[in-house]
């Protein structure tokens, strides 16, 4: 109760911060130069020196606590609420970096976009908080079975981004390709009554350059290797619950 009193209370803070923050920090600043402009003019100096300690410490608190906000609010807006894993946002931001670095050093990367299948019938079954409650599980299960060093994304709906640095084509397809089966096999709860399953496009960094060369007008790297991706889970979905690659698609 404590609990709950204490985080309701919080929120309620963060809420009415948040709505007059221009106001309550430029408040506070004329507060604290008008208390300093006080202590000048009216204490003997020995206890002025006191005075401004305490307001010097007034200051650093209220720096800790508004870098905190700040750090909390930016998370807040590179994470997706429902599964908690990075979003969109945060994936082009990696992904522009990784690009770069990548590249430049001539290393494997590699990208998969997983999408579950027949998703809207899964919402018009069993409702949308059981679909939701199947995007979380398939989150968890992305999340558990890639290494430390990948990062699982939740790039919209019922769709993910996996980023898999250091990984060839063929290792992150194997990679992917094992966690599609273990989805397949996967037990959702007693309410779902049919097997759950995902497409996979994977896309190696690497496999893309000859396509670079071909495609001038495409030079952002990083939009790239999304589109390939793309283009590869599109072929995917041809037979769904299949993991198809870039470097298939160009032998077809
Ligand atoms: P396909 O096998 O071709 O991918 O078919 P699909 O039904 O999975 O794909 P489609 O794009 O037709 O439908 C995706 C559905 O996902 C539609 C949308 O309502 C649902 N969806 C998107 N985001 C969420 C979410 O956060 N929660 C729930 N429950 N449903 C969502
Ligand atoms: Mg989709
Ligand atoms: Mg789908």
């Amino acid at each position: 109760m404590k609990k709950l009193l204490i985080s309701l209370l919080n929120n309620h803070v963060q809420k009415i911060f948040i709505a007059h923050a221009s106001l309550i920090l430029s408040t506070l600043g004329i507060c604290l130069g008008l208390l300093v402009l006080m202590i000048y003019w009216l204490l003997p100096l020995e206890v002025a020196s006191w005075a401004w300690s305490i307001v010097v410490v007034v200051l650093i608190i209220n720096g800790i606590l508004l870098g905190n906000f700040v750090k909390e609010l930016a998370q807040k807006g590179y994470t997706d609420a429902l599964t908690g894993l990075p979003n969109k946002g945060f994936m082009y931001l990696r992904l522009n970096i990784d690009m770069e670095k990548y590249a430049s050093e001539a290393k494997e990367y590699s990208l998969a976009m997983v999408d579950i299948d027949r998703f809207k019938s899964i919402n018009d079954t069993y409702g949308h908080v059981v679909g939701d409650r199947v995007i979380k599980e398939i989150a968890r299960i992305l999340q558990e079975n890639v290494r430390s060093t990948d990062q699982v994304i939740r790039w919209g709906g019922e769709e993910f981004a996996i980023l898999l640095p250091e990984t060839s084509e063929e290792g992150a397809a194997n990679l992917i390709e094992r966690i599609r089966k273990l989805i397949e096999n996967h037990d959702f709860g007693p309410e779902i009554d049919r097997k759950i399953t995902i497409s996979a496009g994977v896309v190696s960094y690497k496999n893309l350059l000859q396509e670079i060369k071909r495609e001038k007008h495409l030079t952002n790297k990083t939009d790239l290797i999304v589109i390939f991706s793309d283009r590869a889970l599109y072929e995917a979905k041809k037979t769904r619950n299949t993991v198809s690659c870039f470097s298939q698609l160009k032998s077809a």
